[in-house]
This record gives C-alpha cells, sequence and structure tokens, in this order.
C-alpha cells in the first residue's frame, strides 16, 4: 500500500517517512486508535516504505520487487499475527488467506467483520502463546531479502497474558533490524509491561472533510454522503457499515420523515402502510434505521439548545431539522430515547418486527403532540 491511498494522517505518513531515511525507526510501536481511523494501511504503507528498494521522498516506488511482494501481501519477512478461534485453529498462518483477501479488499477491516467473515459460530478470538511462539520462531530465522523484518500484530489487544509475557523479552530486546508494530483499538486490555516497551502513537479519527473524500469516490447522492460523514465519527468502518445498510440515497431519512409525518397527522392507514413496510427488511436494516432515529432525535434538540450551532447533518437533514425540531423538547426527549433504544434491543432479541413497528408509530403519535 501507498502512503498517498491513505485518507488523512499527513502528520504521521511525515514522520514514518523521515525516521525510516534517518535511519530512526523505533523497534516497537503500538498504533493506537479505532481501527476504523487507519491503523493497519498506515502500517502496511510504513513496512512497504521500510522494505522498498527504491524509496522516494514521500513514498515507496510502488514498482520494485519488494514493493510487489508488500503489495500481494507475501513479502516473506514481513509477518502477520491477528487472532483467531482457538477451537479452530491456535495461530494465524491457517487463516492468513482469508484474513489477507479481506484486508485485500478492505484495510480498515473491523474486529465485528472478521469474527462474522472467520467463524459461523461467531465466537470471540484471540492471539494465544501459540502465536507468540511462532512470532519469535520466525524473528529468529535470518532475513529472507538482507533488510528489515517485521512483525505486525493486528488488534493486541487480543493477545492473552500468556502470549504477551512470552512476547516481553523479544520486544524489549529484538534481533537487529526487527521491527514490531502492533495495532491496537485500545489500550486498556493490553498488558502495561507491554505498553511500557512500546513506542505509543495514537492514530486519529479523520476530519468531516476526509470523511467526504472518502465517500464521494462511492457512487452515492451527495447527500447521503454528507450524512453519512456526520454520523461516522471520523471512522472508515463506521461510514462502511452504514453504507452497506442503505442503498445509494439516504433511504433512512425517507423513513424518518415519514414516520414523524404520518404519526403527527394521525394518519393511521399511512401509519399501518410503513410499519408494515419496514416490518419486511432485513434486522441490520431496522437496526440502521432505529439508530438513525436516535441521531435524528439527538441533532432535533441540538438545533433547539444551540441555533444548530453544533449540528452535524446533510443539507437535506439540516433543512428537515429546522422545522421539525420544534416537536422535540425537553417534555418528550427522554421518551422518544426510550423508545428507540428500547426497539432496539427487542430487534436484536427477534421480535415480530410488523408489531414493534406498529408500536413505535403509536407511541410516536403520543409523544410528538407533548412538546
Ligand atoms: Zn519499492
Amino acid at each position: 500500500m501507498l502512503f498517498k491511498e491513505i485518507i488523512g494522517h499527513s502528520e504521521l505518513k511525515q514522520r514514518f517517512i523521515n525516521d525510516t531515511r534517518e535511519g530512526k525507526v523505533s523497534h516497537a510501536h503500538l498504533l493506537l486508535g479505532d481501527l476504523g481511523y487507519g491503523g493497519l494501511p498506515l502500517t502496511l504503507a510504513f513496512v512497504q516504505y521500510l522494505m522498498c528498494e527504491n524509496r522516494q521522498e514521500t513514498d515507496s516506488c510502488g514498482t520494485c520487487s519488494s514493493c510487489n511482494k508488500m503489495e500481494k501481501m507475501q513479502h516473506p519477512d514481513v509477518h502477520f499475527s491477528f487472532p483467531t478461534v482457538q477451537a479452530e485453529t491456535k495461530t494465524s498462518d491457517v487463516q492468513f488467506p482469508l484474513w489477507k483477501s479481506l484486508v485485500k479488499e478492505n484495510p480498515y477491516l473491523s474486529l465485528n467483520e472478521w469474527i462474522l467473515k472467520s467463524d459461523d459460530k461467531g465466537r470471540a478470538p484471540i492471539i494465544s502463546v501459540h502465536q507468540s511462539v511462532e512470532i519469535i520462531k520466525k524473528l529468529t530465522l535470518k532475513s529472507f531479502e538482507g533488510g528489515y523484518k517485521v512483525s505486525v500484530i493486528w488488534l493486541a489487544e487480543e493477545m492473552n497474558d500468556a502470549c504477551s509475557n512470552k512476547l516481553l523479552k523479544i520486544i524489549e530486546e529484538p534481533p537487529n533490524n526487527t521491527v514490531f508494530i502492533l495495532i491496537a483499538a485500545s489500550e486498556e486490555k493490553i498488558l502495561p509491561t507491554i505498553l511500557s516497551r512500546t513506542q505509543i502513537t495514537k492514530v486519529k479519527q479523520l476530519n468531516d472533510a476526509e470523511m467526504m473524500e472518502f465517500l464521494q469516490k462511492r457512487s452515492i447522492s451527495q447527500d447521503l454522503a454528507e450524512s453519512i460523514s456526520s454520523r461516522s465519527e471520523g471512522s472508515i468502518s463506521l461510514a462502511l457499515e452504514l453504507l452497506e445498510a442503505g442503498g445509494a440515497e439516504n433511504t433512512n431519512f425517507t423513513r424518518f420523515v415519514n414516520l414523524m409525518r404520518f404519526s403527527y397527522s394521525k394518519d393511521v392507514m399511512s401509519m399501518m402502510k410503513w410499519a408494515e413496510e419496514i416490518g419486511a427488511i432485513g434486522r441490520e436494516e431496522q437496526k440502521h434505521f432505529i439508530k438513525y432515529s436516535l441521531y435524528m432525535i439527538r441533532q432535533s434538540l441540538m438545533q433547539n439548545y444551540t441555533q444548530g450551532k453544533l449540528m452535524r447533518t446533510s443539507t437535506k437533514e439540516t433543512e428537515f431539522l429546522s422545522k421539525f425540531a420544534r416537536f422535540i423538547t425537553g417534555n418528550n426527549v427522554k421518551e422518544f430515547t426510550k423508545l428507540f433504544d428500547e426497539s432496539h434491543y427487542y430487534v436484536e432479541r427477534n421480535a415480530n418486527s410488523k408489531i414493534l413497528f406498529t408500536n413505535i408509530t403509536f407511541e410516536v403519535m403520543r409523544y410528538i403532540r407533548r412538546a
């Protein structure tokens, strides 16, 4: 992966480039931040630069044999570890082809997606002591190409204590030209002894302009791009999840507007039809709609209390909320929030969708008049 293919993080890229050019690469890194911010793509570009035979001033050459191997994720001196379901396989190697193909498709891969794609029973994967034995074995071998040897640990917080303890010594005193890159979403589960041995780099969330840069490359409407950008909390993984949940248009916006409009005007026939339609879509999509509704309720309050100054919505949403927000006040916001929170809970537990969404329309009808 090339640095220029990665959205945002210009300072971080520059630092990796400078450190490499000045021969000051730390032997153990920890990149910390939601995986959707880009810890893994940054690592892939950094390692490619480190290994490149013809480094340019601002990026890898992209054409040397080392770059080719990195693009295919099959460089013999770069080793990847990631969590696996121990009942299936105790080390990462067996599942490497699958993991690699998912990462190539989407380097912003999330833990949830990895679980979904790698284990049909949805069991929690970990990195165990068997994998640390594997890492040590690979790093003590001589480098194949005579340069750096790199060990990347994706989701390092999933290493159990036995694994972490086994790695302490080699992380502290690695063989020559060895670089560890640990990628983690949170530091809470990582042993302090590991933290103290790594150079910690915070991978920051992407800003609105960067999210838009990513979303505008997709064939979706401008309004949906703006809406997703404001809901995705600077995470490409979350943006992709929201993209997958709807079509090219902001369907949830239309659903939300209709729900409010039909319920406000007590148009029972339309309310029933609305509930029937949303009752027929998939549960994941229903959950996205409910989360979207919670977001719109929150944004309505923002509109009321900050005159729209702190709102993060698309043009169409802003326009709608400028008229709608007055229906959400201190008199009903708790009820609305509870209604959608509980509905989310019931969808997850496979409640009857039609009854559930019919109930939502009638509750909205009651609450909206209390504003
Ligand atoms: Zn190269």
